[in-house]
């Protein structure tokens, strides 16, 4: 299977704070792939890095036959990137509709849009009934699925997740991840996920990359990065 993402020695930071050393990845296509370390590991730089949001200080960052490295922040949708951020950015005020609806905008096609819209809603079963709901009457869990649908909305080739699981119930978080299988096997969308939630994180994911200090100290099939019971133990805190 051919990688859709690879970054390539990058290095990246705050002004003179450097975070992320020489991080080599490779995300294969039609896979999951988690990124999991202790706080402060360097995960949200690095989610920022790969949408543009911080430039590399060093190193190239590869989608397709694409230097993303060049690509405006603001051009990365266009590129086929999607982003969840942390604390998962649904606008509260307006509705389950309104909010997925606005994730399609750009690509300005509405019959096309209208299509995408009903895929959602068969995908996250619990949105439908919740159509007409604004924003800040949903549950976490709910929530979270909007801000899912809403960057799948822009039918993206790589969805990127901010820990998706913060704040929600286990078995919510269960949902949530089985639901990242469900679009990887059905859709064959590519997911990069970073959580501190490393045991649920690595039950649903294909492959694990671990990060510490800002590099990447273990990348390989997440259950064996589960079973390795020294590396879990000095980097991962289980
Ligand atoms: P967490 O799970 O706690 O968010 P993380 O692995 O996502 O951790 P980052 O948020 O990427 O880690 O932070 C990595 C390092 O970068 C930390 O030392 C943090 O203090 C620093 N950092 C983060 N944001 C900024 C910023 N805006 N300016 C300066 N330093 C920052």
């Amino acid at each position: 299977m051919s990688d859709l993402l690879t970054l390539n020695g990058v290095s990246a930071g705050y002004g003179p704070v450097s975070v992320l050393h020489g991080i080599e990845l490779a995300v294969p296509e039609r896979s999951i792939t988690a990124v999991v370390g202790a706080n402060g590991a360097g995960k949200t730089t690095l989610l920022r890095t790969i949408m543009g949001q911080i430039r590399p200080s060093a190193g190239s960052i590869r989608m397709g036959g694409t230097d993303l490295s060049k690509v405006k922040v603001e051009d990365m949708v266009r590129n086929g990137l999607a982003l969840v951020p942390e604390g998962r950015g649904v606008i509260t005020e307006l509705t389950v509709d309104e909010n997925l609806r606005l994730g399609g905008l750009w690509r300005g096609n509405s019959a096309e849009s209208s299509r995408t819209l009903a895929e959602v809603y068969e995908l996250f079963e619990p949105l439908q009934n919740r159509r007409k709901s604004a924003g800040h009457q949903l549950s976490g869990g709910e929530r979270q699925m909007l801000a899912i649908g809403r960057a799948l909305m822009a039918k993206p080739k790589l969805l990127l997740l901010d820990e998706p699981s913060l704040g929600l119930a286990p078995r919510i978080t269960a949902q949530i991840l089985q639901l990242l299988g469900r679009l990887r096997d059905e859709t064959g969308l590519t997911v990069l996920l970073i959580e501190q939630n490393v045991r649920s994180a690595l039950s649903v994911a294909d492959h694990g990359v671990v990060l510490n200090l800002g590099r990447v100290v273990a990348a390989r099939p997440a259950a064996e990065l589960a079973a390795d019971t020294d590396l879990r133990h000095t980097y991962l805190g289980f």
